[in-house]
């Protein structure tokens, strides 16, 4: 960031505008949404401008600026269309300290002015630091369209109800708990409809509400899979709402931006074989959390209810008496899956598609190995890459084909994703070769030729080389050391 952004009081301001045109005439009228006092130095004007002159809307002295105008003044326009002077005023105005704007000569200027979108008191500046002014219209344009005209209103409403609020409601949570309600409710909508009675009565009863004590709450939200386009609107709502964040490891960072700043981040994810925060503990936490009036966010990869522990957070939550909302998420079967477009279930033929856990404490969970092992099985496995040889070693002795379609996709949707299609029998191999440590799913009975549909070229096959097999044209062949030898 080369420019750094600000709001500046220009309240009775001495602000010069040296330049009587078009281009003058155009700063003028932007400076004249504020109180700023308008000198316009120039040896002639233009008719908008000699108007606002009669008008006492500004003051001009008519004759060509010299650098002895930059007296006292805050601010600083400059459109003279001549580059020589307008150096001259930039030189001088940098020396003295005064920001100054030379009109489309970035190098001639201290500061730029973006485009703006004006719901006052509600502002919004959007600057590319003069690389692409369309690309600024542009997100103007949709701004525009999607703010309501008259959303300045709620913004003058917090302003006169802000003291009141203050006085009344001491404790800061619950006075922005009352913000939140008052801007996301039913008085914002009284407001933008313009039906003040109505948002009176509203406010009134808010303002009881929040006098009494906060209770809080827990929100389970299912944070996706990794990309956060992929967080749903409700995750986004709560996200914001939430004064504590309690973040398992697979959530993404970047999804942590988009809560507020204040809140608290506890981290209590485990690593696989690494140390955690025992589920005891992070079960007392968001109740000791939520029972001093905080609303906490528990902060889940994927799906809250798809091997989340979910169950052991509700029960203790349950116990203690503490709301509690789940808000859904992207499980990662769903979301790999949708990345390599491998449809998960099939008219008439595909009718059952199951997930499972290949983890457990200690060895291979206790699974209906027979019913995976039949042709027509078809499931994602979850936290099944370190157990791999024996999930493997426990289809193939159920009599699952070796041929049995498998594709893992490792890291979905993140920049590191990656998507491989082998067989049962080369699954162990495959694993170890490309080095997949995972979050993967593998997703086992499941193929694009079976839907009549073709292999994605982003899905690189893996297959350890057999005596007389022939290669298809695409695929990237890994060759076991032991293919080798
Ligand atoms: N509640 C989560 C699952 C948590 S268990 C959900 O609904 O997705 C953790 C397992 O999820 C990982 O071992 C891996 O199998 C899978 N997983 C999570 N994120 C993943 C990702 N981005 N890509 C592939 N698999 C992922």
């Amino acid at each position: 960031m080369r420019y750094f952004p600000l709001f500046a009081d220009l309240e009775t301001a001495p602000v010069l505008v040296a330049g009587g045109g078009e281009q003058a005439a155009q700063k003028v009228r932007l400076l004249r949404k504020t109180a700023a006092r308008i000198t316009v130095v120039a040896e002639s004007l233009n008719a908008e401008l000699r108007a606002l002159a009669r008008d006492g809307a500004l003051l001009h002295i008519p004759r060509r600026p010299t650098v002895a105008d930059l007296d006292g003044q805050r601010l600083v326009y400059a459109a003279l269309g001549d580059r020589e002077l307008e150096a001259t005023l930039f030189r001088a105005a940098r020396a003295r300290g005064i920001p100054i704007n030379v009109v489309d000569a970035a190098e001639l200027s201290t500061f730029i002015t973006p485009a703006i979108v004006d719901r006052d008191p509600v502002l919004i500046a959007i600057g590319t630091e003069g690389t692409a002014p369309v690309l600024a219209r542009e997100i103007k344009t949709r701004l525009e369209s999607w703010l309501p005209a008259n959303f300045g209103r709620l913004a003058a409403q917090a302003r006169c109800l802000r003291q009141r609020i203050a006085a009344q409601i001491v404790d800061p949570r619950a006075r922005r708990q009352l913000w939140e309600r008052l801007f996301k409710g039913p008085f914002r909508g009284a407001v933008l409809r313009g039906a003040d009675d109505e948002a009176g009565r509203i406010f009134a009863r808010e303002l009881q509400t929040a006098a009494r004590p906060a209770s809080g709450r827990v929100v389970l939200i299912g944070c996706g899979p990794g990309d956060p386009d992929l967080l749903t609107l409700q995750a986004l709502q709560r996200l914001q709402e939430a004064d504590v964040l309690v973040v398992d490891r697979l959530v993404n960072a970047k999804i942590l931006e988009y809560a507020r700043r204040d809140a608290e981040r506890i981290f209590v994810g485990k690593a696989p074989g690494g140390p955690a925060t025992s589920q005891e503990k992070i079960n007392r936490l968001l109740v000791a959390r939520a029972a001093a009036g905080n609303v906490v966010a528990r902060l889940k990869g994927g799906d809250p209810l798809i091997f989340g522990r979910a169950a052991e957070e509700l029960a203790a939550l349950a116990a203690a008496h503490i709301a509690v909302e789940v808000v859904p998420g992207i499980t990662a079967a769903h979301a790999c899956a949708a990345r390599i477009g491998l449809p998960l279930t099939r008219r008439e033929h595909l009718r059952q598609f199951s997930v499972l856990t290949g983890s457990s404490a200690p060895g291979v969970p206790d699974l209906d190995w027979p019913a995976l092992a039949a042709a027509d099985a078809a499931f994602a496995i979850y936290m099944g890459i370190n157990n791999a040889p024996l999930l493997r070693s426990h289809l193939l002795a159920a009599g699952a084909s070796a041929d049995t379609s498998i594709v893992i996709v490792e890291n979905g949707t993140r920049p590191e994703e990656r998507a491989v299609a082998t067989t049962l029998r080369d699954l162990t191999d495959c694993i170890d070769q490309l080095a997949i440590r995972g979050p993967a799913v593998v997703f086992v009975g499941l193929n694009w030729a079976d839907a009549g549909l073709a292999r994605p070229a982003s899905v690189q096959v893996y297959r350890r080389q057999q005596p007389n097999h022939t290669l298809h044209a695409g695929d990237a062949i890994a060759i076991s050391a032991e293919a080798i030898l």
